[in-house]
């Protein structure tokens, strides 16, 4: 196998970045940094050097280069997903017909349909099952040109099977194709057998669960799903306050169905990012501006289940940084495509493809913290990359929607098959 790769006659090489930033905010998120015409070079695994062809470097050793001819065709550095649910049992195609039917995403929750139906499927399933069923969206995803990916539990919402679902993200990470991040989501529902005692499964997650994942070190972060029915501002706090002493950083579903106060817990909390924001208000966007934490938009949410679009252009517009994710899962996301995100981020949210591009890598590496290695072209960082067919330019992606653009994905050096 060749350790040196050279990529020429590149007809756009996107996101070039001599320094990369580790977020891009308000107006900078509209320029795109490219070479037209160019070259990129790979070494271990690694981006290694890349220019115009004008100045194509004469090569003196060839032992071991392998080299591609793009022959006109674009590069981008690989998507950065921060927020999916890939590791789940079966599917929900029957509530998708439900909610054709007429019903909302509450009411089929109240029939015990929702993350409850997706957690008895889990529950029933064993972690090698767990594992092949969720390692074919994990190859999807990759060939879909994602390049890094973060990975809730929460479909377990015991100690056994949260422990089973990180265990199976583990496996994952440890396959060492692309970086895996692990967020423990136990706080994402209330299970059936505490239905009439939530507290009592706050302190389960508190005192039993947390601490067994720790041990393991299963999980890098931890999330909240800070909702209506489900966990409230206050006890989102307690569980990011509990998971911080266990070196677990805060991630939070915050203001999807509803205004719950999730953004300025989790600003409180130090977290990482806030997800969905559908709800997200002015004095939000205030509390943002002041704060670390990455406003997250998950557009394949907010289509599938046709709610309210968070206001992203306005986040954007106010000087915010906006990161975007798939939030892939069987009952509000059933798809890891971030090409189709861009597309919704264009058509319905008015960003411009420089902006999607820039949500869907550098921003998004910041909200997983993996900027130092992924999210630009830049000498040093992971060459997990996209290579396009032929189009005429970076935003045909988003504007051709749902066709196929991807020729291939090289992941650190190295064709994916
Ligand atoms: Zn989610």
């Amino acid at each position: 196998m060749a350790s040196k790769l050279l990529i020429k006659n590149i007809k756009t090489l996107v996101q070039v970045r001599d320094e990369a930033p580790i977020k891009i905010c308000g107006k900078d998120m509209a320029i795109l940094p490219c070479i037209d015409n160019a070259w990129l070079a790979i070494e271990n695994g690694l981006i290694a050097d890349y220019g115009s062809m004008d100045d194509f470097p004469g090569i003196t050793d060839w032992k071991g280069l392998e080299v591609i001819d793009a022959a006109d065709r674009i590069i981008l550095p690989c998507y950065v997903d921060s927020h999916t649910h890939i590791v789940y049992a079966g599917n929900r195609e029957g509530e998708f017909v439900d909610r054709i039917n007429g019903l909302s995403y509450e009411e089929i929750a109240k029939r015990g349909g929702g993350i409850l139906n997706s957690a008895q499927l889990l529950r029933n399933t064993s972690e090698e099952d767990l594992f092949q069923q969720s390692l074919i969206r994990f190859n999807e995803i990759i060939a879909s040109g994602t390049g890094a990916v973060e990975i809730k539990s929460g479909y377990g919402l015991n100690l056994e099977s949260e422990l089973k679902m990180l265990r199976v993200i583990k496996r994952l990470k440890d396959l060492d194709i692309i970086p895996v991040k692990a967020t423990f989501l136990g706080a994402h529902a209330i299970p059936p057998e505490f239905k009439e005692n939530k507290e009592d499964y706050i302190q389960l997650i508190i005192n039993e669960i947390l601490p067994a994942i720790a041990k393991e070190k299963l999980a890098d972060y931890i999330d909240v799903f800070c909702e209506q029915g489900y966990f409230t501002a206050e006890e989102t706090e307690r569980v990011l306050m509990a998971g911080k002493k266990h070196g677990l950083v805060g991630k939070v579903h915050a203001e999807q169905l509803s205004h719950s106060n999730g953004i300025k817990i989790a600003i409180k909390c130090g977290a990482i990012s806030v997800d969905h924001l559908e709800y997200c208000n002015d004095s939000d966007i205030e509390e943002l501006l002041k704060s670390k934490t990455m406003p997250t938009v998950l557009p394949g949410a907010a289509f599938f289940l046709g709610l309210p679009l968070p206001p992203a252009r306005k986040m954007i517009d106010a000087g915010l940084p906006v990161a975007f994710a798939s939030d892939y899962n069987p009952g509000s996301s059933p798809s890891g495509n971030i090409n189709f995100m861009m597309s919704l981020g264009c058509i319905q949210y008015k960003l411009t493809p420089e902006e999607v591009i820039n949500a869907c890598t550098i921003n998004s590496a910041y909200a997983m913290d993996v900027s130092n290695k992924l999210g630009s072209i830049t000498r040093g960082k992971l060459a997990n990359i996209i290579l396009t067919k032929k189009i005429n330019s970076y935003g045909f992606i988003p504007y051709s929607f749902s066709n196929n653009h991807i020729e291939s994905v090289i992941i650190k050096g190295i064709l994916v098959e």
